[in-house]
């Protein structure tokens, strides 16, 4: 770091923000994969580490988008800004196709539209006290623990112990079968993600009910992001944590339409921020989470573009539904393949049964990132070393089923050649 004797009179940072980690993982893979395809030019590497969608849009929704630019075009049906919150055309129609169609009771004024799921789980921060004792699950999606080190939630960084001192990490392992469960102390906000990225498991209705309870209990707050909803296979799964009765005084739901729809560029998501929802000021004072959160939004988001809108509210409909749900069948083919194979050639294989990842442990005692070279260097695949997401994840790797179903079963054939 820089310093220069007249730094006291120059703006000031937020200095959480120099307590972040570097992004190491991604760039990593990166390297790695680039230097090997330098030392050996004519590989043909396949690349199942990607959690990105291959797209294309659906045809309802590319119909949607083409219309919605037509309006543009044209004086009378020309849209300028939007309501901040969605326009209550989509927010009604996310209440009824995604909620009250599975008999979970929503009221369109609980439904905040949003560009993406990313966007809201930071944001929502703004709405939290920083004083506020955070629980994560571990492995873990990163963007959880970094924008609570950027609110000044996570305390220091404890080397030694590579944690984080004010998080409470909730180890998931072979041991739990990858599902959190309530901790014995007290966590005012909890972060679960079912299904779960990066290691492609669901936690079922008893294994959330637990959660809910806990959290009505203690007074808890869960972040509930299920950006991976639409790839849920199993009956006793979960598709929206209102299922579980009294989910809604005690959680918040992100969703996204990235994964389910090929909306990774387009950008659109949404958060259900319940009526029932409470939590309490400085003063001591009950204020309601959908008051504030409509506040922030208001004050710091000028709405979803109208063409994603469209879009995404073609996917609201029996027929995008259809279509969507038929390019995810395509996905889950891909993660039953990569797990049955790898299953066979004798490695532990998880997940990949309600997502669209599978979580697979190294074998003879390999680290993440020596199962990673093993892979690149021998088959020409690349994954995601575990032990990115999280101390948990040291010893794993995780295989994406977002891959061409054509290349993923050359990847797969590569590998199940050897003995592993
Ligand atoms: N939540 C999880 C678990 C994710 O894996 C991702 C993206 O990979 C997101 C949220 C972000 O989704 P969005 O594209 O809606 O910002």
């Amino acid at each position: 770091m820089r310093r220069f004797f007249y730094c006291t009179k120059m703006v000031r940072v937020n200095s959480n923000f120099c307590l972040l980690r570097a992004g190491y993982l991604f760039t990593e893979i990166v390297n790695r994969t680039a230097a090997y395809k330098q030392a050996h030019p004519e590989a043909d590497i396949i690349r199942l580490g990607i959690g990105d969608v291959p797209g294309p849009l659906v045809p309802c929704v590319i119909e949607a988008m083409h219309r919605a630019v037509e309006e543009q075009a044209d004086k009378r049906t020309f849209h300028g800004y939007g309501l901040e919150q969605g326009p209550a055309w989509m927010r009604e129609q996310i209440a009824a196709f995604d909620y009250q169609r599975l008999g979970i009771a929503m009221d369109a004024d609980e439904v905040f539209v949003s560009d993406g799921a990313g966007s809201d789980l930071g944001n929502l921060s703004d709405i939290l006290g920083t004083d506020n004792r955070v629980a994560i699950t571990d492995p873990v999606y990163p963007a959880y623990v970094d924008t609570n080190v950027m609110a000044g939630r996570a305390g220091e960084w404890q080397e030694e112990a590579g944690q984080w001192s004010r998080l409470l990490m909730l180890p998931c392992n072979a041991e739990n079968g990858f599902c959190p469960v309530p901790p014995a102390e007290k966590a005012d906000i909890i972060y679960l993600c079912s299904p779960n990225n990066p290691t492609g498991i669901a936690m079922n209705k008893v294994q959330l009910q637990a959660w809910v309870d806990y959290a009505r209990t203690n007074r808890s707050l869960i972040i509930f992001d299920s950006a991976y909803e639409a790839f849920i296979q199993s009956p006793d799964v979960p598709h929206s944590i209102y299922e579980i009765e009294g989910a809604k005084e005690c959680a918040i739901e992100v969703r996204s339409f990235s994964k389910t729809a090929g909306f990774t560029g387009i950008r659109c998501g949404y958060t259900i921020v319940p009526k029932a929802l409470y939590g309490v000021n400085d003063k001591g004072e009950e204020v309601s989470l959908n008051a504030l959160w409509y506040r922030r939004q208001c004050t710091k988001y000028n709405g979803t573009s109208i063409i994603s809108l469209r879009g995404a509210q073609a996917v609201l409909t029996e027929e995008g539904h259809e279509q969507v749900m038929a390019q995810i069948a395509g996905y889950m083919d891909n993660a039953r393949r990569i797990r049955e194979a790898l299953s066979e050639c004798g490695l532990a294989v998880y997940g990949g049964t309600d997502g669209p990842y599978v979580w697979v442990r190294a074998p003879r005692g390999m680290g993440s990132w020596a199962f990673f070279d093993w892979l690149l260097e021998e088959c020409q695949v690349v994954c995601t070393p575990g032990v990115g997401f999280g101390n948990e994840g040291e010893g794993y790797v995780r295989f994406s089923a977002f891959g061409d179903p054509k290349r993923t079963e050359e990847a797969i054939g590569r590998i199940v050649n050897y003995e592993l």
